[in-house]
């Protein structure tokens, strides 16, 4: 990954790296949301995009939840 060509806004550089319980910011519109059950494991995505600058993420929560993710 190479982080250092985005052009992320202030308040996404401040999600790079956080967990599932850090609440998504301000100009963070929700896209889409999709639950992905299996046997061992449950994840719920979560689809944004920012107003300011225009990024991405993706937000997974649950059992095995990454937390925020770019796209
Ligand atoms: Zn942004």
């Amino acid at each position: 990954m190479e982080k250092n060509d985005i052009n992320l806004c202030d308040a996404c550089k401040a999600l790079l790296g956080k967990k599932r319980h850090t609440p998504p910011h301000k100009y963070l519109i929700q896209t889409n949301f999709l639950e992905v059950k299996s046997q061992f494991c449950n994840v719920d995505e979560y689809f944004y995009t920012c107003r300011t600058c225009s990024k991405t993420w993706l937000l997974e929560k649950g059992t095995y939840g990454q937390g925020w993710v770019y796209n």
